[in-house]
């Protein structure tokens, strides 16, 4: 038995830290936990589940627009609430967080409600000034907004704040043409906010495949969305309640908000790493090995603070796989190779494997190619496309890459990605009997 006070103490109880401090605990470690937020991490409280609850949200109006096409007159015209969605959002929040709580307990991690700091490679400082050692430290503390430092970027709000806005902006101004501006977009426009997309880059989504980021940009414009490109914000300045954000290339904005999504870094500042000896990578994250151990051996990190690659399911499989290894006596290394990811934009984007452009970087591709209406705009009339691609490698007829743009496109690139890991050939999807109607079988059918 350890004469340290527990064996394992997490800093951070977002997704990954409490996975790990769980099974760590199932494993029969002793172990403890802090959060100075609230539980449930970036994902379950200004993240992934709120983002998707809104999204949700702001696809109603195109629903009942759509439902004239099939017949359906609405008695009277659709009106919105914000303040009824962002309450039964937090609803929901505090639900989920509270069985984050719960499952901790139930596993008898003790959880500390404030912030901890390392004291040593062995020890941690609670805010209360507590001292708790411990045999070994996760770091979990996730990332957090870039806040640039132009004249008036105080005047800007972050995700974290578009969460819990008091009422939803007539106009806004979204700087950012990553995951978190382009899906913000989308969310704001659905609801009915004049939206405009500044973004550095002459197009949106950079990293996905090109034919995505053409159809993305499309579907944004398609609705309303504003794109300003290879563009910078200047500065911006407070007018009352309006916001006055000028433009490297001289444009002048007048919105109710603007909202800066232009990336997040690792949260690593005052924690004590460095003083123990800590390293980071050139991007100032975490230094870890494939065990998800740091630099001082007692120390391991998970998740966004070590920007492997920043998705909550793998923040989470981090997480397992290090306490499976370290106290489970199996060794668990995590694939970070094909991992599915979708863009809750609308149109909405889901994608696996390597884009047109790396696949040729190694060798000849064969690409398939289809994009066509989706049976349900025929009779709503909507001007919508759906895109699929496929990209397979000449020599071995093996799937690289999956990518699709348009509705369902996360639920579908989920099951594509099953076939893409286990290896599949485009034969293996040639040979799969269609499901028809479906948008999903152009998969199996494209040649
Ligand atoms: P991203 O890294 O996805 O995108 C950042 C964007 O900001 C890019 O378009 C980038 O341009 C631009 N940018 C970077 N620096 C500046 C700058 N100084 N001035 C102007 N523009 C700049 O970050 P996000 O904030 O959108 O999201 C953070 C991460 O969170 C994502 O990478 C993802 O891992 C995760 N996430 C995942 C989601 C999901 O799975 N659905 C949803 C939301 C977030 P450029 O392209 O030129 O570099």
């Amino acid at each position: 038995m350890s004469e340290r006070d527990v064996d394992l103490f997490v800093i951070g109880a977002g997704s990954g830290g409490v996975r790990a401090a769980r099974i760590a605990a199932t494993h029969g470690a002793r172990v403890a936990i802090a959060e100075e937020y609230r539980i449930g991490g970036t994902c379950v409280i200004r993240g992934c589940v709120p983002k998707k609850l809104l999204v949700y949200a702001s696809r109603f109006p195109e629903a009942f627009e759509d439902s004239a096409g099939f017949g359906w007159t609405l008695p009277q015209e659709p009106t919105f609430s914000w303040p009824a969605l962002i309450a039964a959002k937090d609803k929901e929040i505090a639900r989920l967080s509270a069985i984050y709580e719960q499952n901790l307990a139930r596993a008898n991690v003790a959880i500390h409600r404030q912030r901890a700091v390392l004291d040593g490679p062995n020890a941690v400082t609670l805010a209360d000034g507590t001292r708790i050692t411990a045999e070994r430290i996760l770091i979990a503390t996730g990332g957090k907004p870039v806040a640039p430092d132009f004249p008036g970027a105080e005047h800007a709000i972050s995700s974290n704040e578009a969460f819990d806005l008091k009422a939803l902006p007539e106009r806004i101004a979204i700087s950012g043409g990553g995951y978190i501006a382009v899906e913000f977009a989308g969310i704001f426009a659905g609801l009915g906010s004049k939206v405009t997309l500044i973004h550095r880059g002459s197009k949106l989504l950079r990293g996905f495949d090109e034919d995505v980021r053409d159809e993305v940009m499309a579907g944004l414009e398609r609705r309303g969305v504003e794109l300003v490109l290879s563009d910078h914000v200047e500065r911006i300045d407070l007018e009352g309640d309006l916001r006055v954000v000028q433009t490297c290339a001289g444009q002048t904005l007048e919105v109710e908000q603007a909202m800066l999504a232009i990336g997040r870094r690792p949260l690593v500042s005052g924690l004590g790493l460095e003083t123990v000896g800590v390293e980071f990578d050139h991007k100032g994250a975490i230094q870890v090995d494939a065990t998800s151990q740091t630099t001082v051996p007692s120390i391991y990190a998970i998740g966004d603070v070590t920007d492997r690659l920043n998705l909550t399911p793998v923040a989470i499989r981090e997480g397992h796989a290090f306490a499976d290894t370290v106290y489970g006596g199996r060794s668990v290394t995590v694939d970070h190779s094909n991992v599915p990811t979708a863009v809750f934009a609308t149109p909405e984007v889901g994608t696996v494997g390597l884009t047109e452009e790396q696949a040729r970087e190694r060798g000849e591709v064969d690409v398939y190619k289809a994009r066509f209406r989706p049976m349900k705009a025929t009779l709503s009339g909507r001007d919508d496309k759906v895109l699929m691609k496929l990209v397979v490698d000449a020599a071995t007829d093996r799937m690289l890459g999956v990518h699709i743009v348009g509705e369902d496109a996360a639920e579908m690139i989920q099951i594509a990605a099953i076939a893409v890991k286990m290896g599949a050939t485009k034969a293996d999807f040639d040979a799969t009997m269609a499901l028809h109607p479906s948008a999903a079988e152009e998969l199996v059918t494209l040649r």
